[in-house]
């Protein structure tokens, strides 16, 4: 890419910078709320009419059949593509469309997509509609800058990200819309700041732990057999044994905040004996000795772990207290997995959006992983498409809080770097 492109560029960007707030106020405007699912229809449609404008050919695509998917709240997704003037690889913008509950605390409207200060507010400002307005503008400066490219410019949104993605990523790289046979590249604009690049995420397994009793009258306790007690039992072996185990694991992956870095451990959730009453109960408790007792777990794992070997921890962990306990029984249910991944330094991808931030913000990117996950697991795991990183403008920390807001400067300045990420795996003179 000549200077003279690159110049050009970043002017067609700052000449955007007004727009790019506007985008990204409209796409607040249309709250598109999970759950339930609210408004994906609509928010497809804008960005359908806005990218056909472009010269992009728009596809709009109900993830029927997908988990959440109804009439009431069917889960509609986009997918946009701009062909350039000769073949070529394919770049690919991912973002979520949908946001989070607003929650309290709130001093502006959520919906309102408020500019002020430097700044866009609203629900989903950062998580993620900033990121994705800022691909929106990236491809449309390129494509104005650039028109004799090679290859193809793809921009997705998608529903049911903070569900899980079944109904958004999940469905479409199952349709073969992320085979590497069709996208090389693929960037998700979540909020990881703009001068980090994300490689990947560590794995999840939830599942709950059901541990046995024998129901009785609570004044003879001595009748029954108490399952909240067999589950103190099994949290006194985790404190004694794994959480200690846990802290002493640590990975190779750049995962941030630090304390991520290790293995690690929730207990979700814990329900034993009489159900809770509704709040309008006047009553007093039953007595009964607790016959059945849950947790849930969450166990996020590092990629020097194997699944199998954490799910034989737990397993093990439940023996050592059964051979303690007389008459402890228990049952283990898988709820939820997901494999640990990260993206090779040297991947394209990766290297050309680090070039991209060096002559952005003349500095050398940080390399993130991020301790949940996000969309990339289906990319990987489903479309079997490695080359995939997150990249885009935000701070995490604002993502699902009162007030969120994204600034007009990150957001301009994510929009270089994905321009010249564009511009240097797209150009039409391929660089020696
Ligand atoms: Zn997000």
């Amino acid at each position: 890419m000549s200077s003279t492109t690159e110049t050009r560029l970043l002017q067609e960007i700052d000449a955007r910078r007004d727009a790019l707030a506007a985008l990204c106020a409209d796409l607040i405007r249309i709250p598109t709320l999970n759950p339930p699912g609210t408004n994906y229809r609509e928010i497809c449609e804008f960005l359908a009419k806005r990218l056909e404008a472009a010269g992009f050919s728009v596809e709009l695509i109900r993830a029927e059949g997908a988990p959440a998917d109804s009439e009431q709240h069917p889960r509609w997704n986009l997918v946009a593509r701009h062909e350039g003037t000769a073949p070529g690889e394919c770049v690919h913008f991912n973002s979520h469309h949908d946001v989070v509950e607003v929650g309290h605390g709130w001093t502006v409207d959520p919906f309102g997509g408020e500019v002020r200060d430097g700044r866009v507010y609203g629900r989903g400002a950062c998580d993620m509609k900033g990121g994705l307005a800022a691909s929106v503008i990236a491809a449309e400066a390129f494509i104005t800058a650039c028109p004799n490219y090679r290859g193809a410019i793809e921009i997705s949104a998608t529903a049911d990200e903070e569900s899980g993605g079944y109904g958004g990523v999940a469905y479409l790289a199952e349709k073969g819309y992320f085979d590497p046979a069709r996208v090389q590249h693929v960037i998700i604009p979540e909020p990881l700041n703009k001068d980090r690049i994300c490689l990947g995420h560590r794995g999840v397994w939830w599942a709950e732990i059901e541990t046995k009793g024998r129901i009785a009258h609570g004044s003879m306790p001595f009748l029954g057999d108490c399952a909240v007690r067999h589950m103190g039992a099994v949290i006194a072996e985790m404190e004694e044994t794994l959480f200690p185990a846990l802290m002493e694991r640590r990975t190779e992956m750049p995962v941030v905040p630090e304390g991520a870095r290790n293995a690690t451990l929730n207990i979700n959730a814990i329900h034993g004996g009489e159900p809770e009453q509704d709040k309008d109960y006047t009553g007093l408790p039953a007595p009964c000795v607790p016959d059945r007792c849950q947790i849930t777990i969450d166990r996020r794992f590092l990629i020097e772990e194997e699944l199998d070997n954490v799910k034989a921890e737990i397993t093990a962990l439940m023996e050592r207290v059964r051979a303690a306990r007389p008459g402890f029984d228990y049952e283990i249910r898988d709820l939820f997995e997901v494999q640990p991944t990260m993206t090779d330094r040297d991947a394209p991808i990766v290297q050309s959006v680090e070039r991209a931030i060096r002559q952005v913000m003349a500095k050398d990117p940080d390399f993130v992983v991020s301790p949940g996950t996000y969309d990339q697991k289906h990319i990987d795991r489903i479309g079997k498409l490695k080359n995939c990183i997150a990249y885009g403008p935000g701070i995490l920390d604002l993502a699902h809080q009162p007030d969120e807001w994204v600034g007009i400067d990150d957001m301009a300045d994510s929009a270089k770097v994905m321009a010249l990420t564009l511009a240097e795996l797209l150009a039409a003179e391929r660089r020696e």
